[in-house]
């Protein structure tokens, strides 16, 4: 049997993809991302989260989180529209005309965490599951696979690994292609596996490789920003298998823009990603 159909992602493809506001824009055709990233142990995925999503041109973030938190984002992203969490609501304040949903980076694993994914699977929109929300969703498929709306999984290779049975990261690591492609498969929707080529798998679509990778990316709280590029993506509309390539695009960009010369780290994609959205056009 012939593996998996692959195809690089060229420039164009992106600057077609890219999102541009027009005289009819308002924040709200722009997209609003809802967002559930983040926890007082770590504060910071919030932070980066977030600000992929701003940096990207998102029309509005709604924000939910521990009271800690939503200072911390306040603090360095005061445009975001805030709340703080009521463990007896996940939902809470969040959903005024979200678009889509960004779940899990820095969440955690505890069961008002893993309430909160359910409400947001529950709801009409795509919702982008990353980190400790993959975790979840690997514990409980039907929550992806009986969605009618569109789910984006993110997984690094070790939380692919989680999502197939039987599979461990070096697995995945030796064929990180047919890896990607069964997962979409098995939970019918689309995944994007990161690392050293970021590929995106979609039943029924061939294999997208992202070409502007950098090893300059492997460090913490880049995923994080990646989970809010794409996310505004999402919320202005792309589809997940666009929304996905772009965003992964985007990010390996801004990772070789905010290079100079020295080694970079999550927070210096912020000032880059403008800067690698014009280049594309
Ligand atoms: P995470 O694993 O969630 O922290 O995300 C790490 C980010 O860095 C993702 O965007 C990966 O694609 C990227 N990344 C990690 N390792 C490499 C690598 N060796 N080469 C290129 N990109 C990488
Ligand atoms: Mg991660």
């Amino acid at each position: 049997l012939p593996g998996p159909s692959l195809e690089c992602l060229q420039a164009e493809d992106v600057a077609r993809l890219l999102p541009h506001p027009t005289a009819e824009s308002d924040k709200y055709r722009r997209g609003v991302l809802g967002m559930a990233v983040g926890s007082d142990r770590y504060r910071g995925a919030a932070v980066l989260a977030v600000g992929g999503a701003m940096r990207t041109g998102v029309g509005m973030v709604r924000y939910a989180g521990a009271e800690g938190v939503v200072t911390e984002v306040l603090n360095r992203w005061p445009e975001t529209v805030a709340s703080t969490l009521d463990p007896m609501d996940p939902l809470g304040s969040l959903p005024g005309r979200v678009a889509a949903w960004v779940v899990g980076p820095g969440r955690g694993l505890h069961p008002m965490a893993q309430a909160e994914l359910e409400a947001v699977l529950a709801t009409p929109q795509p919702v982008l599951a990353d980190a400790d929300a993959v975790t979840v969703v690997s514990k409980k498929p039907e929550l992806v696979r009986e969605r009618s709306a569109h789910t984006l999984l993110t997984p690094h290779a070790g939380e692919l690994a989680r999502l197939l049975p039987d599979t461990e990261r070096a697995d995945v690591e030796g064929d990180r292609l047919s890896s990607v492609a069964r997962a979409a498969d098995e939970y019918g929707c689309t995944v994007l596996l990161k690392g050293s080529t970021t590929v995106v798998a979609e039943p029924g679509h061939p294999a997208v490789a992202n070409p502007t990778g950098s090893p300059l990316l492997a460090t913490a709280g880049t995923g994080d920003v990646l989970a809010g590029v794409i996310g505004a993506f999402l919320a202005a509309g792309l589809a997940p298998r666009e929304a996905a390539a772009a965003g992964a695009y985007v990010h390996g960009l801004a990772a070789r823009i905010a290079h100079d010369g020295a080694a970079i780290s999550a927070s210096d994609l912020f000032d880059a990603l403008p800067l690698a959205l014009a280049e594309i056009g």
